[in-house]
């Protein structure tokens, strides 16, 4: 048995779990009771609906709507998010629920689509009823304060009852009469963007609520957006050597570039070897010639990455293989490297004999990042 909340009740719990509000004059005492003859309670939910207006509080507390007199729900909830009081007794909000959704409702199970074969009940009998703010278009936005008031609105509710998010429901799930509210976009909650009303979240975001205490407020810190790299670039790199060179079997041995036709010198006036500094990102190609190495035979290629002249990452090898009459390739060379590092390529002769590095040309473009 859950009698409906006192005027005092209301004003404690709304104020517990958060929610802002203000009375609209004569809420302890307007109802419907009277005119019906029938007494609001036991209670057993909350039924939620957006206007499909603005302005509208003058008509949920007061004036009531064609054959339908006033007052339409218990709250009136604005697009400010500062809830107004309009009734705590009586309301002509709910209309008629299909027997087997409010049965699901009482119960806190899921809720079946509203058949109106199962029977129907007064939903006014027994469901609390917030009517909040929203045009009903599809279009028209939830700002996240009216929602974060939403939210705590219906965790008010269950947490003075002893009641799961399972007893909150939307119109559009009791409805006998096609109703579709309450719908439609939501500005954001928490840490959560934009999103589409449904009753699944809202019971989800009620339940988060009631995992916690009612002083509660979700968590709206977002993830800071991803630094913005600026590139400027790209710089043209062409790298060569002035001569051939013999490369021995075994050991890791850097292109010392001894040519340059660059459109910005001096990556590698340091160390002949180094061709990119960080930060940066580059692309381009190695072109290898090498005379003597035996066909079959392997010549390993990878980019390693340095600060200073201490190695710290290596790069996935590459594998010339020596073919008849000199062997030519091209080593594709792509990478990103951080700041204070700076790449190099190396070799590694994987035949027993002597080979000549004829021709190694570098070309790239460098982008360096700021
Ligand atoms: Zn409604």
């Amino acid at each position: 048995m859950s009698d409906p909340m006192t005027p005092d009740q209301w004003r404690a719990a709304l104020k517990a779990e958060g929610v802002k509000f203000t009375e609209y004059s004569g809420w302890t005492t307007r109802d419907r009771d009277a005119a019906t003859g029938k007494a609001f309670g036991p209670v057993h939910g909350a039924l939620n609906h957006h206007t499909a207006g603005s302005n509208s509080l003058g008509a949920v507390a007061a004036d009531g709507a064609p054959n339908l007199p006033a007052p339409l729900c218990h709250t009136f909830l604005p697009k400010s998010g500062v809830a107004v009081l309009v009734s705590c007794h009586r309301a002509n909000h709910a209309g008629l629920a299909a027997v087997n959704s409010y049965n699901a409702i009482v119960a806190e199970k899921p809720i079946p689509k509203p058949d109106k074969s199962s029977g129907t009940v007064d939903g006014n009998d027994a469901l609390y009823g917030v009517e909040v703010e929203n045009l009903g278009n599809g279009k028209d936005v939830y700002p996240r304060a009216q929602y974060d008031a939403w939210v705590r609105w219906n965790a008010a509710i269950c947490r003075h009852h002893g009641w799961g998010a399972g007893s909150c429901a939307g119109h559009l799930e009791t409805s006998v009469e096609g109703k579709v509210d309450p719908l439609g976009p939501v500005e954001g909650y928490g840490k959560r963007g934009r999103f589409q009303f449904t009753m699944q979240q809202l019971r989800a975001d009620i339940a988060e609520r009631l995992k916690h205490p009612a002083s509660w407020s979700p968590d709206t810190a977002s993830t800071p957006p991803p630094k913005e790299v600026k590139l400027t670039g790209p710089a043209y790199t062409n790298l060569g050597l002035a001569h051939s060179y013999q490369l021995a079997p075994g050991g890791w041995n850097e292109i010392q570039f001894t040519e340059e036709w660059t459109d910005e010198a001096g990556h590698h006036a340091a160390n002949g070897a180094v061709f990119a500094v960080g930060a940066a990102r580059f692309t381009g190609s190695l072109s290898l010639r090498l005379d003597g190495l035996p066909v079959g035979d392997v010549v390993q290629v990878r980019m390693s990455e340095w600060e200073g002249d201490a190695l710290k990452a290596l790069h996935p090898i590459h594998e010339v293989i020596g073919t008849p009459g000199g062997t030519y390739s091209i080593v594709p060379l792509a990478k990103r490297i951080g700041a204070g590092r700076s790449m190099r390529v190396r070799l590694l002769n994987q035949s027993k004999t002597d080979i000549e590095v004829a021709s190694a040309v570098l070309t790239a473009l460098i982008w360096k990042e700021s």
